[in-house]
């Protein structure tokens, strides 16, 4: 945590606390000529420029000139899936040549395949894979990350998972924070083939509580799909994690309509993520319900599916949020460049939007908007500096970055 002040930038940030809503999510405060002032690593001052030697008192502050240059708050990641072994290489050349996600799943490829090799690894392999990845996330303005177990689909390796996390969080020299989920259910493991209850009762009864006993995770998700997790299990599963304390999310119609962006509607989740076919009536009781629908379009691009509709869900009045879903398998991008164009060329959101997306409501998706998201006095000091003053470059400049310098707490890291 350092002292900053920054002159002479275009400030470009959404407002508030909380999720922002349907027609407010393209409402961007912008300042020209501001400074901003982040003291022990939170935001103490935002306006307009202020002499560089107030009383003698800057002195204690690294100083920064941004003139020319945008500063954005620090983006978050809300949906990925970064600590894991092994690749999947191959399974994505037989995806070029046609097969389905799904079918490459039930011949024991797909999510089964990491848990083999996250299984056989251990934690200093993963920890530095992972830390491999915070790096280039840091590198595209990413601050804060969520990160899922569920390459475990045991209890010993979901904790493992977890300790990796939590290691990274508390690592004194980490440029992103990162918040964590557990996901045990995100697939059936081999040795529970056939006995989905049985499984969501194993993790209910041995996994879940020493979880939550360790302090290892903040949220549960579930993979609600056809095939894996029914809408049944998935409500036993998350109801039991609400119990325990744990905040939900959910993968919800990613693949067929099954009605989870209902159920998180329903169980008051903090966000259901993908929504690729979700259905009109279940986007607007998420808006009604204020869940956030957290929308990852490197997955349907990398799938060759439909774009989840993001304009729809802004006009029903949803908090849409925008996220990467790094992973080995589907979607193996965390690309933040990407994301912004394909969720405004692609998904029809504004440039304004997106940024709201990525940002506030990305944080709001991790039950942070009071502390990240904004630029706003008594947030933290996570930044994001542009090569440009102009912030259409994000989708603009396709899938290349125009990050300049990522902000982490008050600490300046230039991008490579
Ligand atoms: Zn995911």
């Amino acid at each position: 945590m350092e002292n900053l002040i920054i002159f002479n930038a275009r400030v470009v940030t959404p407002v508030g606390f909380s999720a922002r809503r349907g027609g407010e999510m393209g409402k961007l405060r912008i300042i020209d000529n501001a400074t901003v002032e982040v003291t022990d690593g939170t935001i103490t001052y935002v306006g307009e420029n202020r002499g560089e030697n107030r009383d003698g008192y800057y002195h204690r502050y690294w100083h920064y000139n941004a003139r020319g240059k945008c500063l954005l708050p620090g983006f978050v990641d809300s949906h990925t899936h970064f600590v894991f072994g092994g690749e999947r290489a191959e399974e994505f050349s037989w995806r070029l040549k046609g097969e389905s996600y799904m079918s490459i799943m039930q011949r024991g490829g797909g999510i089964v395949s990491t848990v083999k090799a996250t299984r056989a690894s251990n934690f200093v392999r993963l920890r530095s894979k992972a830390e491999g990845f915070l790096k280039q996330m840091s590198a595209m303005g990413v601050t804060t990350v969520e990160g899922k177990s569920g390459y475990g689909l045991d209890k010993e390796t979901e904790l493992l998972q977890l300790r990796v996390m939590r290691s990274l969080h508390n690592d004194e020299h980490k440029r992103v924070d990162i918040v964590s989920t557990f996901l045990g259910a995100h697939a059936v493991p081999p040795e529970y083939g056939g006995r989905t209850d049985e499984y969501v009762d194993y993790l209910i009864r041995e996994v879940m509580p020493c979880v939550v006993q360790n302090d290892l995770a903040e949220f549960c998700d579930v993979f609600c799909e056809q095939g894996v997790f029914s809408i049944g299990q998935s409500r036993r599963l998350l109801l039991a994690a609400k119990e325990m304390g744990l905040a939900l999310k959910l993968h919800a119609d990613e693949i067929v309509p099954l009605g989870g962006a209902g159920l998180a509607a329903e169980l008051s989740a903090v966000s259901a993520d993908h929504l690729l076919h979700a259905s009109d009536a279940d986007i607007q009781a998420m808006a009604d319900k204020g869940v956030v629908a957290t929308l990852l379009p490197l997955t349907a691009f990398a799938l060759k599916e439909p774009y989840a509709r993001g304009r729809e869900m802004i006009d029903a009045g949803c908090a849409v949020a925008l996220a990467t879903d790094l992973n080995p398998g589907s979607c193996f991008s965390g690309s933040i460049p990407l994301t912004f164009a394909l969720a405004c060329i692609y998904m029809k959101m504004s440039i304004e939007e997106a940024i709201t997306a990525l940002t506030l409501n990305g944080a709001a998706a991790l039950n942070r908007a009071g502390s990240i998201g904004s630029i706003e006095v008594g947030k933290k000091g996570d930044m994001v500096v542009l090569n440009t003053d102009n912030y259409h470059f994000l989708p603009y400049y396709i899938g290349m970055n125009c990050v300049n310098t990522t902000i982490k707490e008050g600490v300046l890291y230039p991008t490579p």
